[in-house]
């Protein structure tokens, strides 16, 4: 084999591949290049989908070219699918004769004995494999093996880079329609994102998919260019519309996501592309679906994850706009009462789901952040991940009911199913109706006083907050107007909403946290920075810190809206005394220029931080020298603390709040805060799980912070509790160092 020069050649493909941007004619001619230098009959690709676990056959030279696309294997299956299971190369001599071979009438394999297939791969990440074949008697020696191997290990990089253009030219496949629901489909089990019930007609939502079939479609009705300028006015009401709505709902969020669909469709390039072409003959939806696929095509090519975003927006407006033209799918509110199934989903499209009242989301495959979950949680969409793909070829209005309360989706689920879930519903709303009885003032049993926050993402929480008596703001997440925008608010923005929810909270307390972006949450119009590790990259205060003029800004915005209000700010993910001052100084220099301005504003916030981070933990009793309150922020604590991604569920096993170092940080946190009189807060999620509370009352906690939906449950809770029984839980507690003998006293 001439491996050097095959070597040249695959690396001249990605040269190539950068100025085609075609991944089919990339593989086509690796195909023909290795079959060249190998001096085989045959050589094929496979590409992996990690989503259904499928290799498919992607580009061949020398088998039957009508298999291309057709032949699936799964992993484990073929000597194939086993060289990519066991990533190693598998090499036979008579390929047939070996337990492993998976025959495939009508692809012409079986004339070829001798077979090499290596994976194709990056680190563990299965892209596909590369295979050759050559007739009888000329066997593959290891040379070839190690040649074959360098090759993928090339080609696994194009193709990792291609990934995404591949999806765009993904032949259309028509929807299968389920006649039969497989039996494993009725009843599926998730992972809960965003708690809650909802049952109504399923709606596939694959905005891909919807483009793939518009892209793949014959046009035989003449439209004219009037029609397209109706159909243009159409779309333009529409999204302004919709715009209005998201703005009424969520005025916080009064993102501008419908507004950037429109500056497309004002675009003159845009516009005026299809116009030209219309003009020059061409029936006005193809000329829609050609410009539409230029911009996509050149938008998917850029490294830049903001212009990559842009994507989503064109081929949304173009859907949009097309079934404007073809006067198809015309209805308005197309997600109103659906059970949402998706494969991603962005911030923004939350956003439009909740702005069309969809009743709940089962996302499926997707990864959920987070913060995509609590945003959830704030628009009170009940949301399920599942890994059940299945799910996304179900036929649209197939009955569904999802119960985010357990994590179960039933599919076309029965009379049964349906009356038990009624009758738990109305129990549920009786219940939650005595719970509203909520009393201003939270007190354990023995009447110690305990002080109940709220933790706020939307001002829609606020509103909940407010029906149910919370004693003010302990945490208002700021980021989520920022995520939820495609671009960066303005410090005039920032302070409307800032300015509300001071109002709204009348008096009371209000505590915001500065921007805590980066980790999983990352402003993509802002920076696009790709990191090893984000979780401990250039998140949170460091952000703020090395973009001070978006900091100032905030800083600015908070100020000014609370002038006349109890304004505590706190800064996130402090590590260092020195961190927090240098934060504090940003503070000190807006309100010297907010004075010199004469400007409205607070003139004396309390500066705290956040306790993320164990490095926080020993040197607590210096810093409550300098930070005026603590806020400990437990889901962080723990991930650091632990070295456990909170986010990730192969290890929730090991995400324990009651792992012994945690429960003593914690009492090393509130002691310290009480010693130097400082206000402590605790406004991670173990403030709201009930049997922690004996143990964070007992040592000495009386603020927490918590979502307002948990509110009447932990009063009543409190309520319940004896202080000195409180005390001696947490002390024979923090006497524990084994995490079995925890978890047994906490049942
Ligand atoms: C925390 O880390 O506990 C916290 C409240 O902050 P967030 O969940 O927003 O990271
Ligand atoms: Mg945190």
């Amino acid at each position: 084999m001439d491996n050097e020069k095959l070597l040249y050649d695959i690396s001249e493909l990605n040269s190539l591949f950068r100025e085609s941007a075609s991944i089919q004619s990339l593989l086509n001619k690796t195909v023909e290049m290795v079959a060249a230098h190998t001096k085989s009959d045959v050589c094929s690709v496979y590409l992996f989908n990690n989503e259904n676990n499928e290799l498919v056959l992607s580009a061949t030279k020398g088998l039957n070219p009508d298999s291309v696309g057709k032949v699936r294997l799964k992993l484990g299956q073929g000597l194939t699918g086993l060289a990519l299971k066991e990533m190693r190369p598998i090499c036979e001599k008579d390929a047939a004769s070996s337990p492993n071979y998976k025959f495939f009438p009508g692809i012409f394999e079986e004339r070829y004995d001798c077979f090499l297939a290596v994976p194709i791969a990056r680190g563990i990440s299965k892209i596909g494999v590369l295979n050759v074949q050559r007739q009888k008697g000329k066997s593959f020696s290891d040379s070839d093996i190690t040649a074959l191997e360098a090759a993928a290990s090339q080609l696994a990089d194009i193709i990792e880079n291609a990934r995404f253009l591949m999806a765009m030219h993904e032949p259309y496949v028509e929807e299968k329609s389920l006649d039969v629901l497989p039996e494993q489909l009725k009843f599926v089990r998730g992972k809960i994102a965003s708690e809650g019930f909802a049952y109504g007609p399923a709606k596939i939502a694959d905005m891909k998919k919807n483009l793939a079939s518009l892209l793949h479609r014959t046009y035989d009705d003449k439209y004219t260019l009037d029609d397209f300028e109706k159909a243009v006015a159409n779309t333009a009401a529409q999204l302004e519309e919709l715009q209005e709505r998201v703005g009424q709902k969520l005025s916080d969020a009064a993102s501008l996501i419908f507004a950037a669909h429109l500056v497309i469709l004002k675009d003159k390039y845009f516009i005026g592309g299809i116009i030209k072409l219309i003009e020059s003959g061409e029936n006005p939806p193809v000329a829609v679906i050609r410009i539409a696929k230029e911009y996509i095509d050149n938008f998917a090519t850029s490294d830049n994850s903001y212009m990559r975003e842009k994507i989503q927006d064109i081929e949304d407006l173009t859907v949009r706009l097309m079934n404007n033209l073809l006067s198809e799918n015309q209805e308005h509110d197309k997600f109103k009462g659906h059970i949402i199934i998706a494969r991603e989903l962005y911030p923004s499209d939350l956003l439009i789901l909740s702005s069309e009242e969809a009743g709940g989301i089962v996302l499926v495959g997707g990864t959920v952040t987070s913060h995509l979950s609590i945003l959830a949680n704030s628009l009170r969409i009940p949301m399920i991940v599942s890994d059940t793909f299945e799910l996304l070829e179900l036929p649209d209005n197939t009955p569904m009911l999802i119960d985010a309360e357990i994590g179960n989706v039933y599919v076309d689920p029965s009379d049964d199913i349906l009356e038990k879930f009624e009758s738990q519903q109305k129990a549920r709303l009786t219940l939650d109706r005595q719970r509203l009885s909520v009393k201003p003032i939270t007190e354990t049993r023995d009447g110690t006083r305990v002080h109940l926050m709220a933790n706020i993402n939307l001002l829609a929480d606020l509103k909940v907050a407010c029906e149910l008596q919370c004693e003010g703001v302990g945490l208002y997440r700021t980021e989520f107007p920022f995520m939820i925008r495609r671009n960066l608010p303005t410090e005039a923005e920032q302070f409307i909403t800032y300015r509300k929810l001071v109002e709204m909270v009348s008096g009371k307390p209000v505590t915001f946290r500065t921007l805590d972006i980066g980790g999983d949450k990352t402003l993509s119009y802002y920076h696009d920075i790709k990191e090893q590790n984000p979780a401990m990259g250039l998140r949170s205060i460091r952000f703020s810190l090395q973009n001070k003029p978006v900091f100032a800004e905030q800083i600015r915005a908070m100020l000014r809206a609370g002038a006349g209000a109890d304004l505590r700010i706190m800064f996130p993910m402090i590590s260092s005394i020195d961190e927090f001052c240098q934060a504090r100084e940003v503070v000190f220099e807006s309100l010297e220029t907010l004075e010199k301005q004469g400007i409205a504003h607070n003139h004396r916030p309390k500066l705290g931080i956040m306790v993320e981070l164990p490095c926080i933990v020993d040197i607590i009793d210096d810093m409550a020298k300098e930070a005026e309150f603590f806020s400990i922020g437990t889901n962080d604590l723990i991930q650091f603390m632990l070295g456990v991604d909170r986010t990730n569920e192969n290890v929730s096993g090991s995400y324990l709040p009651h792992h012994p170092s945690v429960l003593r940080a914690l009492k090393k946190v509130i002691h310290a805060a009480g010693q130097a009189g400082r206000e402590v807060t605790v406004c991670g999620d173990m403030a709201h799980q009930e049997k922690y509370l004996p143990f964070l009352l007992g040592i000495g906690l009386r603020i927490l912070s918590i979502d307002p939906r948990f509110l009447p449950r932990i009063q009543q809770a409190i309520s319940n509790i004896d202080i000195k029984e409180a005390q001696s839980v947490a002390e024979s507690m923090l006497a524990q160092a084994r995490i079995t003998e925890l978890t047994q006293a906490l049942g």
